[in-house]
């Protein structure tokens, strides 16, 4: 059932809705009806939850409590949101017009894994020793740094959001989550079942509302200690200059434009299969899309005609309906920016728009956009630098790898990379050579929570995942003791004595 109103949630409750709070309307992308109300957090809201977040830290009751304590609470969380997934994902449907089949199948799996990712990871993490000077021993001890302000995108909002939340909590600390104003539903359940979980109130807390009013509250409070931020670059920007007057940590996980270079001696078809799934799932809203595709001249007249065959193929339809592959986008400003690219692309001699560009027969209602194919002659177009954030896959031609590379390379995003080839060689020179934070040889999406995830240039600061996590949401301490009594210089003694 989609809950009427979302409210904070604070201290382990819904807090009551308040008569003057700004409301914003949760719309479902597929009809465009209104399905529930949103009660804004302004700057008192987020004061008080960040006091209460800040109390619960320092009261000990989870940051001081043992590991294989915190491990199972982790794991029954896990647990509760494999028990509620039909739950979770319809809402997350609700919210999103992601297809049901990608929520459910995918995306709340994988928020249960994050869980179930920092349960095992603190289990088994330990801590340098240096014992080199034989007079001393000393140690590296890892604490919570205290409260953590965690500011997530509407596009697959449970799945990037407990990422955070999972990695803050698993190493002691209390957190505020601060959802996309677009996409609060999925987490009323979450929250719900935090309690039977054994968290203890106030480790988890959420305020709700625009970036410029509740997500700016929480980059200003003195009372959080540090940021991770996954959104837009110019948003990043911001939240990064705000984030400094308080000098708190920081890490940003922003937009791509990413390359999938596809090599003539590819497996052709593994090849397609991927470029598809990298630009099309998820409706193509997605940081890590694959959607520049740049195929090397022997192989790019068939490859564009089968890409088109198969975009022709795709599904649109109810988000709920297990067949549908292509959904809505997200909400009317997400189509009216999507439409605009299509539309520059329309206009420009440097690009010729291959199939879609508009919105697909027969849906009167709904944020639909066809799938899109549009083949660039240049990287310098509008539609190859700039994130577009839907189904729109542009194609550039390329000869070599010198040329594939010099092109994946000229963007302002370094986010990931693909890279099909079953040259060794070649995969061995592109890997080296791309400036982006993940390379995916002959394969598509694959995320290691164990390592690294993040971006170069304007694609973020810092990382996250297994070391990188901890990193982030811990302070170490060093500890020297020495072994032995050894002289210390008298300071004000008196000579001699
Ligand atoms: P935005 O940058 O618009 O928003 C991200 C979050 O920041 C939202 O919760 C938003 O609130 C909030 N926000 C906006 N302005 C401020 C502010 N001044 N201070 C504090 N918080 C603020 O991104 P979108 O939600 O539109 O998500 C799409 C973007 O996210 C894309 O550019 C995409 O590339 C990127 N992204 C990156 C990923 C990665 O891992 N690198 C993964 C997924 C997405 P509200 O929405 O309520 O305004």
């Amino acid at each position: 059932m989609t809950p009427k109103i979302v409210t904070s949630f604070i201290q382990g409750k819904w807090v009551e809705p308040k008569e003057g709070a700004h409301k914003i309307k949760i719309i479902h992308p597929a009809d465009e009806k209104h399905v529930s109300t949103l009660y804004e957090a302004d700057a008192n809201e987020v004061k008080y939850a960040a006091e209460s977040a800040k109390q619960t830290f320092e009261s000990g009751v989870w940051s001081k409590t043992s590991i294989d304590d915190r491990k199972s609470v982790l794991l029954a969380i896990k647990d509760l949101i494999v028990e509620n997934k039909q739950e979770i994902a319809e809402l997350e449907v609700m919210n999103t017009g992601a297809p049901i089949a990608q929520a459910y199948g995918r995306q709340i799996p994988r928020s249960a894994m994050n869980f179930e990712f920092f349960a095992e990871f603190i289990s088994q993490a330990s801590n340098p020793i240096f014992d080199q000077n034989p007079d001393y021993i000393t140690y590296v001890r890892r604490e919570p740094i205290g409260v953590a302000g965690l500011i997530a995108p509407w596009n697959a909002p449970m799945a990037l959001a407990t990422m955070k939340i999972a990695g803050a909590i698993a190493f002691g600390n209390s957190c505020i989550l601060k959802p996309s104003e677009l996409t609060p539903l999925g987490f009323v359940p979450f929250m719900n079942l935090l309690k039977k979980a054994g968290l203890p109130d106030g480790v988890i807390n959420m305020v709700n509302g625009r970036g410029e009013i509740t997500g700016a509250a929480i980059t200003k409070e003195e009372k959080i200690d540090v940021i991770a931020f996954t959104g837009g670059t110019e948003t990043g920007r911001i939240i990064g200059a705000e984030s400094g007057k308080t000098l708190k940590k920081i890490v940003t996980e922003l937009g791509g434009k990413s390359a999938n270079i596809i090599f003539s001696d590819a497996d052709f078809e593994r090849a397609l299969d991927a470029a598809m799934i990298a630009i099309f799932s998820n409706n193509g809203q997605q940081c890590l899309a694959g959607s520049r595709i740049l195929v090397e001249k022997p192989i790019a007249k068939e490859f564009k005609k089968r890409m088109v065959e198969r975009a022709s193929n795709l599904i649109i339809g109810d988000p709920f309906d297990p067949r549908t592959e292509i959904g809505p986008l997200i909400s009317k400003g997400q189509i009216e920016k999507v439409l605009s690219f299509a539309q520059t692309a329309s206009e420009s001699s440097e690009t010729n728009i291959l199939y879609g560009g508009r919105r697909p027969d027969g849906f009167e209602k709904g944020y639909y956009f066809e799938p899109t194919i549009v083949e660039a002659k240049n990287n310098q177009t509008t539609i190859c630098q700039e994130e577009i954030f839907g189904p729109f896959a542009t194609i550039l031609e390329f000869e070599g790898i010198d040329e594939a590379l010099q092109i994946a390379n000229d963007s302002e995003f370094g986010l990931v990379s693909y890279v099909w080839s079953t040259d060794i060689r070649k995969i061995m020179k592109a890997q080296a050579e791309i400036r982006a934070g993940v390379v995916w040889v002959n394969t598509p999406l694959m995320r290691e929570l164990r390592a690294p995830f993040g971006g170069y240039k304007n694609s973020g600061i810092g990382r996250d995942g297994g070391e990188w996590s901890r990193n982030l949401f811990t302070e170490e301490k060093t500890v020297s003791i020495p072994l032995k009594d050894f002289p210390i210089a008298k300071l004000g003694g008196i000579s001699g004595e």
